[in-house]
């Protein structure tokens, strides 16, 4: 057993002044039970703590990091851009070259806003897009997240599975009641919630692969679907890529599904490990925000220089490293591949869900895991033995059964195989539960 006292000790100093000990709700653990790890470094795939313990590390800040820690190019691009000030509240060449480069790579996006934040980026989308529309409700679907703005933290409870209910203290029936329910992967309660109140629907928000209820890829023609009632109602398509976009392929998922949204939500990668989020899309819509048109936004730290330069420096490496996403699908593919054989061969019964760089290990009997409900049968119990057996042998995995595994450029085949091992006894431990 590893041993945590340091950890141990920050948390305690934490908890004193910040509520929970943590600046963000899932770094507490608390679906896996313990006390949350204090890390000190960061190299490559690697992370250790601060009482020197080491892990191979499949979180990789919830997605940034998809070049893994402190890639030598993007700390560069960091340090010179430091070196010129940080910080101007006035424009800055930069800005324009990483929009440039993500509208390269976007071809739905002809307009991009830079935020500070992926909450941000989806609050302002929703604003533009009920601006654009002039109608003011929104459908999301059950289990997706787009950030902590209030029309979002609403999601669907028995007997609540159309009209929105708050999934949080603060959250005004007002803000909550304009979010419309619908199910992940079902069309027709999207177009029930259109053929009710279609008049009054500003947009549909999604994750075209969702990764927040644990990943689940569309069924086939579900996007296609979304594309074509929204076009038809006349409601804004937004595409919430905080998570898919640069890592499914250069374009995102509207790249690998061959699909347009009419607005983009970005964020993690393009900020390199930085706080950066954009949203962008069709020019008639984001035309409508300030200076230039009615919808109010701003931020005093968008467009960061820092930031900036080091989600240049990601992008750009991305773009230009050839076969950059098909050796890093093969290598997660490897990983799933080794994770199911594991998992087979000591007879607990698992479902991996993966779609590139992206997985989640279910620990679920369901072999089509497809919407929240399915998502919500896995065993949490079974996912919090294996998280624990698996940092006990040096592998970092998310503390939530709802959460995605990343693989960044930087594992290599060793360090995939390194885990598929550490893997052996994380399900053994499974086992020995039932
Ligand atoms: N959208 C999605 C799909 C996300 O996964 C997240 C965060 N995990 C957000 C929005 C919010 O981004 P942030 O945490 O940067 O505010």
């Amino acid at each position: 057993m590893i041993k945590f006292t340091n950890s141990e000790r920050a948390f305690e100093e934490a908890q004193k002044v910040i509520p929970g000990g943590v600046n963000s709700p899932v770094r507490a653990f608390k679906s896996v039970g313990g006390k949350p790890i204090f890390m000190a470094s960061g190299q490559a795939a690697y992370i250790t703590d601060i009482d020197g313990n080491r892990y191979l590390d499949f979180v990789c800040s919830w997605g940034p990091l998809i070049l893994g820690h402190a890639d030598p190019r993007v700390v560069s691009a960091i340090k010179q851009a430091a070196e010129h000030g940080t910080s101007f509240g006035a424009p800055t060449e930069g800005e324009t070259l990483l929009v440039k480069q993500v509208i390269k790579m976007f071809p739905s996006i002809e307009l991009l806003r830079l935020v500070s934040s992926g909450t941000e980026a989806a609050m302002s989308a929703l604003r533009v897009a009920r601006g654009f529309t002039g109608k003011n409700r929104v459908v999301k679907f059950a289990g997706c997240y787009h950030g902590h703005a209030d029309s979002f933290l609403v999601a669907a409870g028995s007997g609540a599975l159309t009209l929105g209910v708050p999934d949080s203290k603060g959250v005004t029936p007002g803000s909550a009641g304009d979010t419309l329910i619908a199910h992940f992967n079902d069309l027709g309660s999207v177009e029930d919630l259109f053929r009710k109140h279609g008049s009054e629907i500003a947009a549909i928000i999604v994750e075209p692969v969702a990764a927040n209820m644990g990943v689940i890829a569309p069924n086939q023609g579900f996007l296609q679907g979304l594309r074509e009632i929204a076009t038809r109602y006349k409601a804004v398509l937004i595409f919430d890529e905080v998570i898919t976009g640069f890592r499914l392929a250069k374009g995102g998922a509207q790249e690998l599904f061959s699909i347009q949204a009419d607005l983009t939500v970005l964020g993690k990668i393009i900020g390199g490990g930085l706080p950066v989020g954009a949203f962008g899309g069709r020019r008639d819509i984001m035309q409508c925000i300030a200076p230039i048109g009615p919808v109010y936004q701003a931020g005093t730290l968008s467009g960061n220089p820092l930031a900036v330069a080091a989600g240049l420096a990601t992008l750009k490496l991305i773009d230009t490293e050839p076969n950059f996403h098909k050796s890093l699908d093969e290598k997660a593919s490897v990983l799933e591949h080794g994770l199911i054989e594991q998992a087979e061969k000591i007879g607990v019964k698992a479902t991996i869900n993966r779609v590139g760089s992206l997985m989640t290990v279910f620990f679920n009997h369901e072999k089509n895991i497809l919407n929240f409900k399915s998502a919500m049968q896995s065993n949490t119990i079974q996912y919090k033995v294996f998280f624990i057996a698996a940092l006990n042998n040096g592998i970092y995995f998310a503390p939530s059964q709802f959460e995605a595994a990343f693989v960044s450029a930087a594992h290599s085949y060793d360090d995939i195989e390194k885990a598929i091992s550490a893997s052996k006894a994380a399900f053994e431990a499974v086992a020995a539960l039932q």
